[in-house]
């Protein structure tokens, strides 16, 4: 049996065996008890602290622990786990976790309490640590310049503050629980996609990959981002980080365009040809509609312009503008303000008065920058934009230094006096140079484009000139040259239009020619002057010249294109030798015979009567009986019978097609009245409109005056017109189509499904029938594709109110399938091909088709 001492001498060793501090008081707050643990913690020895108030382990700022402890105890409750500050006999303020418990007597009254306190500074530390510097990283993410997401299942779940201005959000929420595809364009998901199932595999991030991202104002952006896989709130997730680099691509650009141009002046050995590739470049690489280089001739008060560059989409009248204007004075135009201020101008015309240049109207921005060297203006780089660009410090500053380099560039030249070459035209014979006679041909192809006709380049070599030359002296050699000019320049009509090309090589540009041989007759004339005229210091010299034709559009429809096709053919021409006139297309001489040949028999063909109308049966689906006929036309030379696609489009060309079209339409409507008055029931005519009739000549004039001459109901007459003639201009065609209808005929829309349509004015169109291409009916039982076009063809026009037509059925089969469709109208050679007028009035009149 254990006496009550060794009782408490065996508690004692229990508690001072603890390492925690087991401390008691009284209910005056006195210290009863303090153990070793204690005397550890606190550095008070035992004898120190017992009957001491328990205060002193107390620091100031935590003195409401002990009326607080106080009343939980007198309510007689344990305190678990208080963390709380207590402070040592040196002063050190430690951190501890106490737990309180009342001590009661024998009798169950409340006489002190307990107190266990263990040591938590280090813990308390690391926790401040771990919480300071996730603060930190917080702060990181939360204030980095990059916008940081993370992403689970595919929804944002985290934003920072970058990320919010990125998106144009106006906070965080707008982007929270936000679908995370919105924010990319959608060609980029695959990418994406793949991209996360690498990292899922892996658990490597992915970095620096570029971007289009979406705003929440729908803008795009360009942006790099990286990402990585991360456990975010326990569960896997994507961290995102975006940065927006659409500066930096733009700073990107200018250094790039500085550096093209630095290439292009450091490398090209000619003047002309340095400027023009880096204003080529400049406007190519930042967007610039137009681009002129001005030079400053001081001794006239003049800017020249050396040097124009416009993109293909401007207009005609806008380029010819720019042709014209070649000189300006001080104050006149972008360049001379430019001059005046010696100062970047910068002239945005959507927000300032109108441009000051009237004739550069169309754009609005408008900026001039001073070429200047060693501080003096030498000339100045004009740039136009038919848009909008933010004045932007970056790009002043990058066409300052371009502008800077180009100064120096011409500087350099002028001291070198290459600048000879500037100079546009040929100092021997004063025409144009090689480098204006591009200029030249850029221009005319542009306008020939425009306006839809042809244009020829031809290369002129004078054989042997240089053997010539080592025979006569220099002056004689230029005496040919000047006299050979001279002949050029009274033979073309335009002497801008004649330059000197080479050495020995002149070039012309014949414009809008009608047939190739304006071409050899060009070349004739010449050759019959130089052999009459050509005499050199009195004596008459024999020289031959070899000629290499390019055309557009047939042998290109580029300048560069142009050149080439005449240098090959001017090649061919000197194997040739002798004087040879060669096209670059290598069988256009024969093929220019040919063409010359028919363009001459159809001149003729009206007035001889070999202009022959064919009809083909049209039949009706619901009755089976010919409805109709469609009037081709046929040449009949010779005892041949020519097709249409021989020559119809010579007609158009040599818009002949305009008498003769107004014949067809007389001769078609008379033979249609002559059916409608012999049969007891109506026969349409349809009659085919070139596009060339349809848009040049007064088709709705001679329309109505056929159907006047002819007293024909305009019921029966249906003109059929291809849908590309109708969809080049389509408001003019609308406001024509409407007046044709205003006469009562129907009109049919040939060749549908060819491929010009826009459907969305089709409803637009007054039109009655849609006629399905042949193309599409030859593979219709075989050819799915085919299948589902006239089906949906059909499907629309019924839609639209429109009827039906297909051509070219061929087979039973063809004309069974297209009947299921619902085609209301069927031709083709199963039913008959076209047939002269004698042989379709039997073929009606038997009516042996069903
Ligand atoms: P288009 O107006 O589409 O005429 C239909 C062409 O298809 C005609 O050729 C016709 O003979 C041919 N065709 C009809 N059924 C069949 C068939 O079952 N199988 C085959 N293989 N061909 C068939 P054509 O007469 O040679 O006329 C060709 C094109 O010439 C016409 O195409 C039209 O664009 C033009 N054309 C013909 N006559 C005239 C005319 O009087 N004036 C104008 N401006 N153009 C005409
Ligand atoms: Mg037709
Ligand atoms: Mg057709």
């Amino acid at each position: 049996m254990q006496t009550l001492e060794d009782m408490r001498l065996w508690i004692e060793a229990i508690i001072n065996s603890s390492d925690d501090a087991i401390i008691s008081k009284d209910l005056n707050n006195i210290i009863v008890s303090w153990n070793k643990g204690a005397e550890a913690l606190y550095g008070y020895t035992e004898s120190e602290v017992i009957g001491k108030p328990i205060a002193i382990i107390i620091p100031e700022d935590k003195q409401s622990d002990i009326p607080m402890t106080a009343e939980l105890i007198e309510n007689r409750k344990h305190l678990h786990h208080m963390e709380t500050i207590r402070i040592t006999k040196d002063g050190r303020r430690i951190d501890v976790l106490i737990t309180v418990s009342p001590i009661f007597n024998s009798e169950g009254t409340l006489i002190g309490s307990s107190a266990i306190a263990r040591d938590i500074s280090e813990r308390k530390k690391s926790e401040e640590i771990l919480h300071r510097s996730e603060e930190r990283y917080r702060k990181i993410v939360e204030l980095s310049p990059d916008t940081i997401l993370i992403i689970q299942d595919g929804k944002i779940v985290f934003v920072n503050q970058a990320a919010v201005k990125l998106f144009a959000a106006e906070n965080n929420e707008q982007l929270i629980n936000k679908d995370v595809w919105s924010l990319f364009t959608p060609d980029r998901h695959g990418i994406i996609r793949a991209h996360n199932q690498t990292m899922k595999a892996t658990g490597q991030a992915i970095s620096n990959i570029e971007h289009t991202v979406i705003r929440l104002d729908g803008k795009l952006i360009s942006a790099e981002t990286s990402s990585c896989p991360i456990i975010f709130e326990d569960k896997p997730a994507i961290y995102i980080i975006i940065r927006d680099i659409t500066e930096r691509k733009k700073v990107k650009i200018f250094l790039e365009t500085d550096y093209i141009i630095s290439k292009n002046l450091a490398q090209s050995a000619r003047f002309a040809d340095g400027i023009n590739e880096a204003l080529k470049n400049l406007c190519h690489m930042l967007k610039f509609d137009v681009g002129r280089v001005w030079l400053l001739k001081e001794n006239e008060n003049i800017l020249e312009c050396i040097s124009t560059w416009a993109n293909e989409e401007n207009s005609d009248d806008m380029i010819n503008n720019l042709k014209n204007q070649s000189t300006l004075k001080m104050d006149e135009g972008v360049a001379g303000i430019t001059w005046a201020n010696n100062d970047i101008y910068w002239l945005d015309t959507t927000h300032t008065a109108p441009s000051t240049d009237a004739d550069d109207n169309e754009f609005k921005l408008e900026i001039g920058i001073p070429i200047s060297n060693a501080g003096k203006i030498i000339g100045i780089l004009e740039l136009l934009n038919s848009k909008f660009i933010n004045k932007d410090n970056d790009l002043i500053q990058a066409l300052i230094s371009i502008s800077n380099k180009i100064g120096v560039f011409i500087e350099h030249k002028l001291a070198t006096n290459e600048i000879v070459l500037l100079q546009k035209h040929d100092l021997t014979t004063g025409l144009s140079n090689r480098s204006l006679f591009k200029e030249t041909l850029t221009f005319e192809i542009y306008r020939a484009k425009s306006k839809n006709k042809r244009l020829a380049m031809l290369l002129i070599d004078i054989e042997n000139f240089s053997n010539l030359s080592e025979v006569i002296d220099l002056d004689a050699g230029d005496q040919i040259l000047l006299n050979i000019a001279k002949y050029l320049t009274i033979l073309s009509s335009d002497a801008d239009s004649v330059a000197r090309y080479g050495d020995d090589q002149f070039a012309v540009i014949i414009e809008d020619f009608h047939k190739l041989d304006e071409i050899s007759q060009f070349i004739d004339k010449l050759n019959v002057v130089i052999d009459e005229d050509l005499t050199v210091q009195g004596q008459k010299v024999n020289i031959q010249l070899n000629v290499g034709v390019g055309l557009f559009p047939e042998d290109g429809d580029t300048t560069q294109g142009i050149i080439k096709s005449a240098s090959i053919a001017l090649n061919k021409a000197k194997l040739t030798g002798g004087g040879t006139l060669q096209f670059c297309t290598s069988d256009m001489s024969n093929l220019s015979n040919n063409r010359i040949l028919l363009e001459n028999g159809l001149r003729k063909a009206l007035d001889k009567n070999e202009f022959l109308l064919y009809y083909q049966p049209i039949v009706d689906t619901n009755t089976m009986q010919v409805a109709g006929f469609e009037s081709l036309i046929r040449w009949s030379k010779d005892g041949k019978t020519i097709p249409p696609s021989d020559f119809i489009s010579i007609l158009e060309e040599t818009k002949l097609i305009v008498p003769v079209g107004e014949w067809i339409l007389n001769t078609a409507c008379a033979q249609c009245k002559i059916w409608n008055e012999e049969l007891q029931r109506p026969i349409f005519i349809s009659i085919n409109i070139s596009p060339v009739q349809f848009k040049h000549s007064n088709i709705y004039e001679t329309l109505m005056q056929t159907l006047k001459n002819s007293a024909i109901d305009p019921a029966c007459v249906k003109v059929e017109i291809t849908e590309s003639a109708i969809m080049n201009d389509i408001q003019k065609s609308i406001r024509m189509l409407n007046k044709i209808k205003e006469l009562g005929v129907k009109i049919a829309i040939d060749d549908f499904g060819t491929g010009y349509s826009s459907l969305n004015y089709l409803r637009l169109l007054p039109i009655d029938y849609l006629k399905i291409d042949r193309s599409f009916v030859t593979n219709i039982i075989n050819n799915l594709n085919d299948a589902a076009i006239v089906r949906t063809i059909i499907g629309l026009a019924n839609n639209l109110g429109f009827k039906v037509i297909a051509e070219g059925i061929e087979t039973e089969e063809q004309m069974k399938y297209l009947n299921n469709l619902g085609c209301h109208e069927i031709q083709g050679y199963f039913f008959s091909r076209p047939l002269p007028a004698i042989e379709a009035d039997e073929f009606l009149k038997q009516s042996k088709l069903i």
